[in-house]
């Protein structure tokens, strides 16, 4: 049976999931609170560019929009780091063409619209703020942020696809038994910077690889844009010594950006007018059960499992969602109780997982990718997967595998670490090699 559905967020989980329902013949209402951003100069809210991998472009190929995506997307083969002195290292994320994809938030999200607007059941509202859902009801509230008017709809499903701070998902905590929430907030915030192109349009650093200057406590990053420009985020304490409380003004701001990232400041010509303009912003960790109510409502993407940006995989995450969304559709048919039901019990695992992953990888980047001990542990684990073509490393589980799911991806993460940790203990474990001191740890990990 066809079914009214609103959903709530016109993001880039909304409007995927929009075309999954459409694809069903469901009759689709989107209310968006922004203005439409193909038409109004809007920024897309949060990050300018995201890394889009195997699990995001499997959700955009089952909707028949990969190839759109691929044709504006920068592949980067690994991670460029920048050392204090000056000094540059490439770290490969797999193995030769294996890529994560630089990709335009605004462009991603803008042909994802146009996509849904295609079916002749998918109907976008803009400027329409959700202010209330009646779960029971399936009906939901909302305020038009150019009129200033209050509407009521009533459908037969609410879906949840509003981000973070989503209001679908409070409705469920108010009126759910037993509503387990948690959010926490990194003591980091982040904020934009940007590395303009050449004058010729060409790029002022390595084109295909993400960026990173790893400064121990805190960090940036760089990933490319078609126009040739980088955009950079700085990952920063709010408070304390070196934070973004004490860079309140220029020569502070100069100071430790000539300090910790020399290379990149020159780079940068708008560097002050960026860093104080830009909004600084804070990274929030997010996990809630239930994720649906009845047979009336249900949460996918960040409204269900809000996470922080360190392993690039929200987008995806949310993306691999609707693909499981779609096969619980396949699956149950009309019975959209057990569809959410088991919907949520195959991704919650999921969601935790992913970010686990993603707050252990902020520590990773920041600190580990200059540090000599996980080097020689990258060192081993590429040696193995060279000498075993089924070892696949928690990364390329995690970035390159959707037929892997991130809980196991994790686990399998946990595992191997203690055996790379024995393998990097043991002293020129290189030399020794062949020996079965090295070798029986190495057959424990690919087992
Ligand atoms: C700095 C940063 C970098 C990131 N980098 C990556 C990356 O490299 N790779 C990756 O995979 N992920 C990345 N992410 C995560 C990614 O941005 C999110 O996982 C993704 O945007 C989730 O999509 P969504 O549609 O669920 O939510 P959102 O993108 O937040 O969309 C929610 C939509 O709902 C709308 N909305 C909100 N409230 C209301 C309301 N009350 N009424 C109506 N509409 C409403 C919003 O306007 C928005 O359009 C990054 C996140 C950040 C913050």
């Amino acid at each position: 049976m066809k079914k009214n559905i609103s959903i709530v967020g016109s993001g880039l989980v909304g409007s995927l999931l929009s075309v999954y329902l459409a694809k069903r013949g469901h009759n689709v209402t989107m209310f968006e609170r922004r203005p439409d951003m193909r038409s109004t100069k809007i920024s897309a809210g949060r990050s300018i560019n995201l890394a889009l991998s195997d699990r995001g472009i499997r959700g955009l190929k089952a909707a028949g929009i990969d190839d759109d995506i691929m044709q504006i997307a920068i592949p980067m083969y690994g991670r460029q780091i920048h050392h204090q002195d000056g000094t540059q290292t490439f770290q490969p994320y797999g193995k030769e063409n294996q890529a994560i994809y630089s990709v335009s938030r605004g462009g991603i999200n803008m042909a994802l619209m146009s996509l849904a607007e295609k079916f002749e059941n998918v109907k976008i509202k803009f400027d329409q703020r959700c202010t209330d859902v009646d779960l029971r009801k399936a009906t939901a509230k909302f305020h038009d942020e150019k009129t200033g008017e209050n509407s009521t709809i009533q459908s037969d499903i609410v879906l949840g696809t509003d981000g973070a701070f989503s209001p679908v998902r409070l409705a469920l905590q108010t009126s759910t038994d037993m509503f387990n929430y948690s959010q926490t907030y990194l003591e980091h915030a982040y904020k934009e910077l940007v590395i303009p192109a050449n004058a010729d349009g060409s790029f002022r650093m390595e084109k295909n690889a993400l960026h990173i200057w790893p400064r121990k406590s805190f960090m940036m990053i760089a990933l490319p844009n078609i126009d040739g420009s980088f955009t950079c985020t700085l990952f920063l304490q709010l408070k304390g010594e070196e934070s973004f409380e004490t860079l309140k003004d220029e020569a502070s701001q100069m100071n430790f950006m000539r300090n910790y990232f020399a290379d990149a400041i020159e780079l940068m010509p708008t560097l002050q007018h960026d860093f104080f303009n830009n909004p600084t912003s804070t990274l929030v960790t997010v996990r809630c059960f239930p994720w649906s109510f009845e047979d009336k409502a249900c949460l996918v993407g960040d409204a269900a499992h809000a996470i922080v940006p360190f392993f690039g995989q929200g987008m995806n995450c949310g993306f691999e969602d609707c693909v499981v969304f779609d096969e619980m559709m396949e699956k149950h048919g009309d019975n959209w109780k057990a569809l959410f039901e088991e919907y949520q019990t195959l991704r919650k695992p999921n969601g935790d997982a992913v970010a686990q992953l993603a707050l252990d990888n902020f520590i990773e980047m920041r600190d580990k990718t200059a540090d000599p001990k996980f080097l020689l542990r990258k060192k081993i684990e590429a040696r193995i997967a060279t000498e075993h073509p089924n070892f696949l490393s928690m990364y390329a589980q995690v970035t390159f595998s959707p037929q892997i799911s991130y809980h196991t991806a994790y686990n399998e993460g946990q595992r191997h670490g203690v055996h790379l940790d024995k393998l990097a203990n043991i002293e020129n474990v290189f030399e020794k090699w062949n020996s079965d001191e090295v070798q029986s740890v190495v057959r424990e990990l690919v087992r």
